[in-house]
């Protein structure tokens, strides 16, 4: 790839639509081509600034830094679509992570991704790099779980880290981020701050505001648990209360965002209240916050049409370009021609890229739950963080 001039990187494979969790998962791996196309058909794949890179695979030497090498061993002989007799110990072959055909080979390449928007922004000086197919933040070191096989965002943090960079890490996915937080939960070089759907309700069950990290990650682990309903007000009311505070006082050299839009009113799984308009004022935020130094990952996120056009409207953000708000005809043409229409109905009602404003009927019990949390979060927790940090960034391995 030549990117001597460009400042945003969209990292992107030609080869995730060749990969299915199942007909009945509700992970539709199409989503990644339906974003790639409509961010074409939108115009926003060219032009000045915009560098497209092949998703690589990611190295096996960094993977092996972040999770369990016996459990990669058994993901990776699992890639024939086969059950390895130890699969059930890693959480895999359940109904949320399936064994199918060619799994390591599509979660190589996730990972792969996230670490190559790290590296961009060293490498090729790009102030932001978007992965699509990234954000997968339930993996753990040991074990898959929650549709996540690797958990690419701390392959990212990881890689920053042994580069010297303290990192900030946002996940305003509606599910906590439970893998990211418990990997780097013991230190100070890595802030994690979710916001969520509270764990009382929906799966993983974590990301409470009394988790708030340990040793010398104490006060490093921040969460935002949203009650059910919680819509654009009163999401993106704690989003400012807390994130810019928490990342003024922490002075990250980089951040990673992960942009799950599973939070959104019509997202099947979840019950959050987002649209398109609270989301793009985080993101916005995001990249204000991360001045030139953004590492951008997708994540959750049910109904394709609404992925499709919450990382469209957010790639346009990052590349600060206006969007028009008509969706092409030329990708709705091209959705037709192809039966991803009939596949998927619900784009049938879609003309405009963005959703009509909303506001939740449960707006004020809403509010009352989360300006509990911010309160105790802004009282107790926002003093424990420092602009330095006490332990030393990991070293690089030895060659
Ligand atoms: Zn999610």
């Amino acid at each position: 790839m030549d990117c001597s001039v460009s400042k945003a990187l969209f990292v992107y494979s030609d080869t995730y639509s060749g990969y299915s969790l199942g007909d009945t998962h509700p992970m539709k791996l199409i989503r990644l081509k339906l974003t790639h196309d409509l961010a074409r058909a939108c115009n926003l794949l060219d032009g000045e600034g915009v560098c497209i890179a092949d998703a690589p695979s990611v190295e096996g030497e960094l993977l092996r830094r972040v999770h369990d090498p016996e459990y990669l061993k058994v993901l990776e002989a699992s890639n024939d679509g086969h059950s390895h007799p130890a699969a059930s110990r890693f959480g895999l072959g359940s109904a949320d992570c399936p064994i199918i055909p060619g799994i390591w080979d599509f979660s190589i390449l996730s990972a792969g991704a996230s670490a190559q928007c790290a590296q961009g922004l060293n490498g090729v000086g790009a102030s932001v790099a978007f992965n699509i197919a990234g954000g997968l933040h339930h993996a753990l070191a040991n074990r898959a779980s929650g549709f996540c096989y690797l958990n690419d965002p701390a392959v990212a943090i990881r890689w920053l880290l042994e580069h010297g960079r303290r990192v900030a890490y946002i996940d305003i996915d509606a599910h906590h981020g439970d893998g990211v937080q418990w990997l780097f939960y013991d230190t100070d070089r890595v802030l994690t701050i979710s916001l969520h759907e509270t764990g009382q309700f929906l799966f993983p069950g974590t990301g409470f505001e009394h988790e708030t990290g340990r040793g010398a990650g104490q006060g490093y682990a921040v969460n935002v648990p949203l009650l059910p309903y919680t819509d654009d007000e009163v999401f993106c009311w704690a989003f400012d209360e807390v994130v810019p505070p928490f990342i003024e006082a922490f002075q990250p050299d980089c951040i990673v965002s992960q942009l799950g839009c599973d939070a959104f009113r019509d997202d099947p799984l979840t019950d959050l209240d987002l649209t398109t308009n609270g989301f793009c004022h985080m993101v916005q935020s995001m990249k204000e916050l991360a001045s030139g130094h953004w590492v951008t990952l997708g994540g959750g996120g049910y109904r394709v049409n609404t992925v499709a056009r919450a990382w469209t409207l957010a790639w346009g953000i990052m590349l600060g370009r206006d969007v028009s708000d008509e969706i092409p005809e030329a990708f709705i043409a091209e959705i037709q021609r192809s039966g991803v229409m009939e596949s998927f109905p619900e784009f049938r009602c879609v003309t405009k890229l963005r959703d009509q404003p909303y506001r939740s009927p449960e707006v004020s019990h809403c509010r009352s739950q989360a300006e509990r949390v911010v309160d105790r979060l802004l009282k107790e927790v926002l003093p424990q963080v420092k602009s330095v940090s006490s332990v030393a960034p990991p070293e690089l391995p030895h060659r």
